[in-house]
């Protein structure tokens, strides 16, 4: 299974949380995934489970 990882930059609030997962950084005050497809969810849900502004969203390729 593949899924796709994407960021809505507009509601994202740069507030880092999702880094706790390592697939996730700040650039220039927003989240980026570092991989935008993955294999296996992992912490990549956790990040989505996380984020205060709903800003992650994983869909099954
Ligand atoms: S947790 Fe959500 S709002 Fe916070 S930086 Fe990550 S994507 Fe943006």
């Amino acid at each position: 299974m593949t899924y796709k990882i994407t960021i809505d930059k507009e509601k994202c609030l740069g507030c880092g949380a999702c880094t706790q997962c390592d697939n996730f950084e700040i650039k220039d005050g927003k989240a980026y995934a570092k991989k935008s497809e993955v294999e296996e969810l992992g912490c990549n849900q956790e990040a989505v489970d996380i984020c205060p502004a709903d800003a992650i969203k994983v869909e099954k390729k």
